[in-house]
């Protein structure tokens, strides 16, 4: 699979950290599976994974704590 941003990397699979400012957060999940571009480093998730984010984000929404660290793994 070639990557759409830079059109000559490599897309391959990779795990990155994913973060994402909330309401009252900032969500921090570690080890998301995702592809990563060889070339400049671009990510793509899968469907079943941004789902699974989803649900983490509203899980971490009920937490109430300003900053959540969450891994994948431990969740998924
Ligand atoms: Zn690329």
């Amino acid at each position: 699979m070639t990557c759409l941003s830079c059109k000559s990397g490599e897309m391959t699979e990779s795990t990155t950290t994913y973060t994402v400012t909330l309401k009252n957060c900032i969500l921090i999940i570690k080890n998301v599976p995702c592809v990563k571009c060889t070339q400049c480093g671009d990510e793509l998730f899968n469907t079943d994974i941004l789902e699974k984010i989803d649900d983490i984000i509203l899980m971490a929404e009920k937490m109430a704590s300003e900053i959540s660290i969450i891994d994948y793994t431990k969740v998924a």
